[in-house]
């Protein structure tokens, strides 16, 4: 069931050969009893930081937190952290302990942990040490807190979030006093860091599980972007839909691939949704211009974040364009793709195709049926060759002012007009054709 790789086990082994107690200990531990590949592997020790340091002398050794009793020990290229068996000080920040304490006792360390599965730790020599139930949290699919959870979130706040990302990604249940306790302290995420939450919120999204979690903790997650707030059961009065708009936002998450970009875009592509809202003279509601909307909120939603640039634009352009009706025609495809790119348009069927996944199943045949004819326009289209940009044309800027045209904005005008007659078929991409009818239009 455990199988430690070298570069792991030769720090646990040197540490024991020099005396002291050491344990693979956390995320490792727990992923190996589930079956799963752990991501890093973890050591703690009753070796004080002095004499880790010590005993790896010959290594290259990385002080990551040396207060904190953390050091990255390099092996075959590979970084281990190893952690001093600690109890935590006073948190009165709710996020960092304000003091650590050494201690020589692994069950004291394992009872600082967040949750019971992950307060494991395991030694070749000495087996598993499992002082709080995790092999039975485990084989119940449960989060629970070591302890009593008011103290450990008000300890740490973005254990809330950590409790949630983990159920997500294994599709375990919270057990009912950690979440009952999750709900009651939602308020304590608003003294984490705003890089924190969104990179726990990622990994809550990308879960498999992350629909159960966006339906049972709704109210963890308008703590992090209010703006979702009145979503939250906003009937949508339209055949098109069967659930209010939170619920369908959530079916739409779970619905596109576990990318934390597009489950970023379906979380917030109808956030503009209760803003834009109107209902006709035959009672039927309506959302006019919530894309855009939602895309300005989405701006500062993720700004506020403090979301990477890559992800905010791709984010933007997907709440912005979800709605859109794709081309029908091989101009008009040509079009789209100079205007948002093949990738993009690729996204957009994604993203497409899970909005309609979380809707009623009104007219869904005809939208299947569109959508499929989209994609094999696209590919039409990609396979009659680049005529997209501007730099498709076999004619450019230069070519322009040596036929005498002055430098400034009657060239890109100029080339824009046969780019436009090239992608509707009504001029050659040839040389020639597109410098005679140049000529004209100069
Ligand atoms: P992942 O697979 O996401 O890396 P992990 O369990 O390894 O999961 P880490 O954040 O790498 O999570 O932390 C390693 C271990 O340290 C955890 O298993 C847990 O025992 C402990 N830990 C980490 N963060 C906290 C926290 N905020 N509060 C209490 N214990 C924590
Ligand atoms: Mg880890």
């Amino acid at each position: 069931m455990f199988s430690i790789p070298e570069h792991a086990r030769i720090v646990v082994d040197r540490l024991e050969y020099c005396g002291y107690e050491a344990y693979v200990v956390g995320g490792c531990v727990r992923d190996s009893l589930l079956g799963r590949t752990p991501k890093d592997w973890d050591v703690c020790t009753n070796a004080l930081p002095d004499e880790v340091l010590r005993v790896f002398r010959r290594f290259h050794v990385i002080k990551t937190g040396l207060k904190h009793g953390t050091v990255t020990v390099m092996v075959n290229h590979e970084p281990v952290e190893v952690t001093t068996y600690r109890i935590d000080g006073e948190y009165t920040d709710n996020r960092h302990p304000d003091a650590v304490q050494f201690v020589s006792d692994i069950e004291a360390d394992l009872a600082r942990r967040d949750f019971t599965i992950n307060a494991m730790a395991y030694s070749p020599t000495r087996g598993l040490v499992d002082a709080f139930g995790g092999q039975h949290d485990l084989a119940a699919r449960k989060i629970r807190c070591v302890g009593e959870p008011d103290a450990r979130f008000n300890e740490d706040g973005l254990r809330l979030m950590r409790a949630l990302r983990f159920a997500a990604r294994y599709r375990f249940d919270i057990e009912r006093e950690t979440a009952y306790s999750i709900h009651r302290n939602r308020h304590l995420l608003e003294n984490v860091s705003a890089e924190r939450i969104f990179s726990e919120l990622k990994g809550i999204l990308v879960g498999d599980g992350v629909l159960d979690m966006l339906l049972a903790f709704p109210d963890v997650f308008t703590v992090i972007i209010p703006e979702l707030a009145p979503t939250l059961g906003f009937e949508q009065h339209n055949p098109h839909h069967c659930y209010d708009v939170w619920t369908h936002t959530a079916h739409a998450v779970q619905a596109i691939p576990a990318d934390a970009t597009l489950r970023l875009a379906m979380l917030l592509h109808d956030v503009g949704k209760p803003a834009c809202y109107s209902m006709d003279e035959h009672g039927k509601g309506h959302f006019y211009g919530h894309p855009k909307r939602g895309a300005d909120m989405a701006r500062d939603i993720l700004t506020r974040l403090r979301c990477d640039n890559a992800t905010l634009s791709a984010v933007l352009t997907y709440v912005n364009e979800h709605d859109r009706a794709f081309p029908t025609t091989i101009p008009g495809m040509r079009r789209l793709i100079g205007k948002l790119g093949e990738s993009t348009i690729r996204s957009l069927f994604e993203i497409k195709k899970a909005d309609m996944a979380a809707q009623s199943t009104h007219e869904r045949a005809a939208k299947v049926a569109a959508l499929r004819e989209a994609s094999l326009l696209l590919d039409d289209t990609l396979d009659g060759g680049a005529l997209f940009t501007l730099k498709d044309l076999q004619i450019n800027g230069s070519d322009l002012m040596k036929m005498g045209v002055p430098q400034g904005p009657r060239i890109r005008n100029i080339l824009f007009t046969l780019l436009e007659e090239v992608q509707d078929d009504a001029l050659a991409n040839t040389r020639e054709a597109l410098a005679s009818r140049a000529e004209e239009l100069i």
